[in-house]
């Protein structure tokens, strides 16, 4: 369903396949809220029953995002990053403090970019409430992070950034992505700490991994699945 909200783009995208509705984690909801000037999808997850649920990558606009917070009724259990650029980071202190809720994430490589956020704005040329950050929890390769019994396995893929993580949900064939791998693109890699050769690797050894039938939201744009940039992303050919 579509709502606009704010003049900016705001939409529920529940994840509906028959396999899905079969498991007792069909019930992972998503909404996207595009924030910042570089046109984020900060991305809200949460449970239909609960409403328990996490915001990803709140790079500013917090106003937009908390009033998409409560169209939702969704409760708040914490703030996931999957890495230290201003359009995913900026707004996290601001929202941590507004919630009370942790910062988990991204992978701790990305230190100079949380810490340098005020200085990413300066160097956007960009004003307003840009915040450096201080996540409560790291996370590594291997790892879990969940909400409402949802479960997602944690992959460190640096070369867009090096602490970047993604967010992988097996139950509902679900990933997020961060700036890893975009529909028919790949993430930059001209920003301090970008690296291609690091970033072809991450997706290769990691994303591509996963089956076709995986769906997954990145940070910027619409949504894809791993067969249909598998098939056809010109990056990865
Ligand atoms: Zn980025
Ligand atoms: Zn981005």
């Amino acid at each position: 369903m579509g709502v606009p909200y704010f003049g900016a783009p705001f939409f529920v995208w529940p994840i509906t396949t028959a396999t899905v509705e079969d498991t007792p984690l069909a019930n992972l909801q998503i909404a996207i809220v595009q924030v910042t000037a570089f046109q984020q999808n900060c991305t809200l997850m949460w449970d239909e029953d609960t409403k328990e649920g996490v915001v990803v990558d709140p790079g500013g606009d917090i106003d937009q995002i908390q009033a998409a917070i409560l169209e939702t009724g969704m409760k708040v259990t914490a703030i996931w990053l999957t890495h230290g650029h201003i359009d995913h980071a900026a707004g996290a202190m601001d929202l941590k403090e507004a919630l009370d809720v942790e910062i988990i994430g991204p992978h701790k490589d990305d230190v100079p970019l949380l810490s340098g956020l005020e200085e990413q704005a300066r160097m956007f040329g960009l004003e307003g409430a840009v915040r450096n950050c201080e996540p409560d929890r790291w996370l590594n390769e291997g790892e879990t992070v969940s909400f409402a019994g949802h479960e997602f396995a944690v992959f460190h893929c640096p070369g867009h950034a090096p602490g970047h993580v993604v967010f992988y949900n097996q139950a509902t064939k679900f990933a997020h992505v961060g700036d890893v791998l975009f529909a028919g693109s790949i993430g930059r890699t001209d920003l301090p700490g970008g690296n291609h050769d690091a970033l072809i690797q991450s997706i290769k050894t990691k994303l591509m991994k996963w089956p076709d039938d995986i769906q997954f939201i990145c940070g910027h744009g619409p949504a894809s699945s791993i067969g249909k940039e598998r098939a056809s992303n010109p990056f990865l050919t």
